[in-house]
C-alpha cells in the first residue's frame, strides 16, 4: 500500500434486504441492490448468511446433556440453548459467567456466536461451519454475477477482553489478507518495526458492523468501496500455544471429569 495515497472510503449499506431464509440466493440478492465495482469489499453479517444456508436450530429439536444441565444452574440460561453452544464448540475455555468456546476454523466466541436474535422465538443461528469456504464462496458468486473481483468479509458482533462493548469481527475473507504485516518497515525516525501487525479485516468488519447496526435495522450487508490493499497473512488466529491468555483462562476452568 503507497504510503502517500490517502483513502476515501465509501460505506454504503445495502438496504431494502428481505428477511432471509433457508435457500435464499444471498450474492444474488445483494448483487440486485448495489453497483459493484472492481475492488470493492462486500462485508455480510454471519447471522444473514447462515439462515440462507439453513444453520440454524430449532431448541425443541434439542435434548440437553448433564454438562448442558449444569451449567444451565450457574448461567441461568436455557439448557436446550446451552447444548446448541456445546455442539457449536470444538474447545470449551469457559463455562461460567458463559461459555467462550473455540469454533470451527479457529475464532473464539462467546457462546460460540450463536445468536437467539434476529430469528422467530425458540430458534437459534449457529455461525457458519466454514466461514472461509463461505467467503469464497460468495466472492465467487459475486464473479458469476457481476464479473467484477470482489472482496468479502463476513462478520459477527462479538464482545472482547478487557473492554466493555462489543464490535463487529471478520470470521471468514476472502479476496485480501487479513493481517497488513508492518513488521521489517520503519517508522518516522528509522525504527525498525519488529512487532506491529494490522488486523486490517477486523477494522473493516468493525465499521461495517457499526453501519449495519444490531438490532431491527435491517441492514445485513454493507459494501465497502475506496479501500487500498494491502498486503500480510492470513494467521488471525492464535495457535494454542502462542495464545497465553487462553493458556491463563484454560487452566482454572477445565470440567474435572468427563460428561
Ligand atoms: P450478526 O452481527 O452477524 O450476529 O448479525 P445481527 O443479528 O447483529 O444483524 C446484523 C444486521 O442485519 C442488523 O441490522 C439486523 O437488523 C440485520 N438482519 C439480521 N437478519 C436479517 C434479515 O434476515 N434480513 C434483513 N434485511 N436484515 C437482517
Ligand atoms: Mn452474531
Ligand atoms: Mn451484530
Amino acid at each position: 500500500m503507497d504510503k502517500a495515497i490517502a483513502m476515501k472510503l465509501t460505506i454504503l449499506p445495502i438496504k431494502d434486504l428481505p428477511l432471509i431464509h433457508a435457500g435464499d440466493d444471498l450474492p444474488a440478492l445483494i448483487a440486485e441492490r448495489c453497483v459493484l465495482k472492481d475492488g470493492d469489499i462486500v462485508t455480510i453479517a454471519s447471522s444473514v448468511y447462515s439462515k440462507a444456508k439453513g444453520h440454524t436450530r430449532r431448541l425443541a429439536d434439542i435434548t440437553p446433556t448433564p454438562r448442558a444441565q449444569r451449567i444451565s444452574k450457574m448461567t441461568g440460561e436455557d439448557p436446550r440453548f446451552l447444548q446448541s453452544i456445546l455442539d457449536a464448540s470444538e474447545d470449551v475455555l469457559i463455562e461460567f459467567p458463559f461459555i467462550l468456546s473455540e469454533v470451527a476454523g479457529g475464532h473464539i466466541g462467546v457462546r460460540a456466536g450463536v445468536d437467539q436474535s434476529n430469528i422467530e422465538d425458540e430458534m437459534v443461528i449457529l455461525l457458519p461451519p466454514d466461514p472461509m469456504k463461505a467467503a469464497d464462496e460468495i466472492r465467487e458468486a459475486f464473479r458469476k454475477i457481476t464479473g467484477k473481483n470482489i472482496g468479502v468479509i463476513i462478520t459477527d458482533t462479538c464482545g472482547r477482553a478487557f473492554r466493555r462493548g462489543q464490535t463487529g469481527n471478520a470470521i471468514g475473507w476472502s479476496g485480501m489478507p487479513a493481517i497488513r504485516d508492518f513488521r521489517g518497515e520503519k517508522d518516522l525516525f528509522g525504527h525498525v518495526l519488529k512487532i506491529t501487525e494490522e488486523a486490517v479485516v477486523d477494522e473493516i468488519a468493525g465499521i461495517a458492523n457499526f453501519v449495519m447496526g444490531e438490532s431491527n435495522n435491517g441492514v445485513p450487508a454493507v459494501v465497502v468501496k475506496g479501500c487500498e490493499r494491502w498486503s500480510g497473512h492470513d494467521n488471525l488466529f492464535f495457535s494454542k500455544k502462542e495464545d497465553f491468555i487462553r493458556r491463563a483462562l484454560c487452566v482454572r476452568a477445565k470440567p474435572k471429569k468427563k460428561e
